[in-house]
């Protein structure tokens, strides 16, 4: 390690945005717990929320440096999302979906359509990315919406729904075919449209996310000028596949948030309620769920944040990367909510009590993580088509593999600065893909490690996990590089799941040897890697367990970042790892 991680500009922007938005379990301020249900309840945000993060100047974050703006790379915008979404998604969401309708203008608009949108969102207007339609969700290619050319401009008919910020967004980006070209996408500036030829839908009432404008906005020859198409006439499938590819990843972040949050609610009430004359932390099944939740958190976080890193490093991998990251860590969210729901009992149930009653407007807001921007099934699908090239190279280290790793998963470095470009990104990552293709070095690494700077049992331990996963592993790719798999059945999302596993396994441990190089011989700064694989292989092999004697020095960390600003992080376990004896 070459720094400390939290000395970094990424973390210092993040852990000043935690200080303005304030401590989420304190009485007051618009993103106060008991503020956030109390507004809830009437479908509404609490008053000055938005201001607050505005003000902040959060919507600098959604224009690239090399636009005006002030984001950086994916990775500033990932943690500071989590920032948001730990405490009010449906704030994260209204932002999250302006970022997606503003993408396609970063990637593919020219100099002039850049400017205006950069201008307008860094005054504070919002986007929205309009591809959804009443008849069409993932069907992309069957949209009906078209562009008629008109002049040198378009004529948009057409119905839009559901899409977020329908409403209260200026800038769209439609997805449309244009008449003998084909699908296409085009930016739409309401401020240029003729009145009365286009309206909004009433908002749509939903199970959670309520006050987030999820609408619609339907074009009844709607002319929009010339300079509306952005990139390649024809390209705007390919377009869609490849802009998703970034917000897919950010909504690792709202997982994240959530993780922290649910996790943190449930501890408090684990170690305030009393039955049997002692802390509910202290029966078994309780203790685990919590232990689960905790070790889960942190493999979201191995998996998402080196892929936001991607977006700046290697963005040709993204294609595949984006859907590992929108497949398991929302799934990994949903289990932490559910592991933290069956802490709470009863009190998970209510819409008042722990926590003001937030966790029930958490669990309803997280669900949405999983279906947008491709259901699960759409990601598995998009993974199952590539793992049968993957498959073949899974066992060769890919050229320049460990500059590629170092990158992503040194975290003691900035990811690089972000220079928005469509081309940089792909259809399939073809063989491109260092996560999977780094393992067995990577393995033989952490061997030599165990041999050198481990005490007997922590390396006993290590290498038993590293063993057991790399035995399944390689019977997975033989099997999958030998057979067809055929994407559309129901194996194909199996095996699609199970290679999500193999690569957040490799995303864990090449965080531990490019991260915690100077904390892996002290207490606890290799028990936790131990833990995440043995919690993996548990996903692949039910009858494994955790190693009782690591879980301990995890559980102290667990209760220490209980109450302070710091994340359930691996940021807090390498903190805690370095000042530790070893
Ligand atoms: C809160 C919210 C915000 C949204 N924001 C936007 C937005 O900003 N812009 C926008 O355009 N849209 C938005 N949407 C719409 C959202 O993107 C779609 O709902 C989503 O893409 C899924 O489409 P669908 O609901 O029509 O499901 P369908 O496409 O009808 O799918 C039905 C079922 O079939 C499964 N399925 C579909 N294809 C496959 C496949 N290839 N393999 C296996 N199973 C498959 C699905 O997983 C699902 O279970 C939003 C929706 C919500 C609820």
């Amino acid at each position: 390690m070459t720094g400390e991680v939290s000395d970094r500009p990424s973390y210092a922007l993040a852990a000043d945005f935690e200080r303005v938005l304030g401590d989420p379990a304190a009485s007051g301020g618009p993103f106060s717990h008991a503020e956030t249900v109390e507004h809830e309840e009437l479908g509404a945000l609490p008053p000055g929320a938005v201001d607050l993060v505005r003000s902040w100047g959060f919507s600098r974050y959604l224009v690239p440096e090399d636009f005006g703006g002030g984001l950086r790379n994916l990775e500033q915008l990932v943690l500071l999302t989590r920032a948001l979404a730990r405490r009010n998604l449906t704030v994260a969401v209204m932002f999250g979906s302006a970022l997606l309708g503003v993408n396609p203008v970063w990637l593919w608009g020219d100099e002039e359509r850049r400017a205006l949108v950069a201008r307008g969102v860094l005054d504070g207007d919002l986007a929205c990315f309009a591809v959804s339609e009443p008849d069409h969700g993932s069907d992309l290619g069957t949209n009906e919406t078209t562009a008629s050319p008109d002049g040198d401009g378009y004529v948009l008919t057409g119905e839009k729904w559901p899409v977020g910020n329908a409403t209260r967004g200026r800038f769209l980006s439609v997805y449309a075919a244009v008449e003998g070209i084909g699908p296409s996408l085009l930016l739409v500036d309401k401020r240029q449209l003729s009145a009365g030829s286009w309206d909004n839908h009433p908002f749509v009432r939903t199970v959670g996310l309520r006050g987030h404008d999820l609408s619609g906005i339907t074009f009844r020859g709607t002319e929009v000028p010339a300079g509306a198409l952005l990139g390649r006439p024809g390209a705007g499938l390919a377009q869609i596949l490849q802009v998703l590819q970034i917000t897919r990843t950010a909504i690792g972040a709202l997982s994240l948030g959530t993780m922290d949050s649910v996790l943190r609610i449930a501890l408090r009430h684990a170690c305030s309620r009393v039955l049997y004359g002692q802390e509910i932390y202290r029966i078994p099944v309780i203790r685990r769920h919590l232990v689960h939740a905790h070790l889960d958190l942190l493999i979201a976080e191995c998996t998402t944040l080196p892929v936001a890193r991607a977006l700046s490093v290697a963005p040709s991998r993204l294609s595949l990367w984006s859907s590992v990251v929108k497949y398991l860590v929302p799934t990994l969210g949903e289990e932490v909510v559910q592991e933290s729901a069956r802490v709470l009992g009863a009190r998970g149930y209510l819409r008042e009590g722990v926590a003001s009653g937030v966790f029930q407007k958490l669990q309803r807001d997280h669900a949405i993580a999983s279906v947008f921007e491709g259901t699960t099934h759409v990601n598995l699908h998009g993974i199952a088509s590539q793992l049968p090239t993957v498959a073949q190279v899974a066992d060769r280290p890919a050229p320049g593999q460990d500059g590629v790793l170092r990158q992503l998963f040194d975290w003691s470095q900035e990811a690089p600065v972000w220079h928005p470009s469509g081309r940089a990104l792909r259809l399939t990552n073809a063989t491109e893909d260092e996560i999977t293709r780094g393992w067995g070095p990577a393995v033989a690494e952490a061997r030599l490690i165990a041999e050198r700077e481990l005490a007997v049992s922590e390396a006993d331990a290590l290498l038993k996990v590293l063993d057991a996963l790399s035995a399944r592993r390689a019977a997975f790719y033989t099997r999958i590089a030998a057979e067809s798999l055929d994407a559309a059945t129901t194996e194909g999302q199996d095996r699609a799941a199970e290679h999500c596993v193999h690569h957040a396994a490799a995303s864990c441990l090449y965080t531990w040897l490019y991260s915690f190089a100077g904390e892996r011989a002290s207490a606890g700064g290799t028990g936790w890697l131990v833990l995440v694989l043995q919690r993996l292989l548990a996903r692949l092999d039910p009858t494994a367990g955790l190693e009782e004697s690591l879980l301990p020095w995890l559980e102290e960390l667990m209760f220490a970042r209980l109450d302070g600003p710091e994340y359930f992080s691996l940021r807090a376990v390498k903190a805690a790892a370095g000042t530790a004896e070893g």
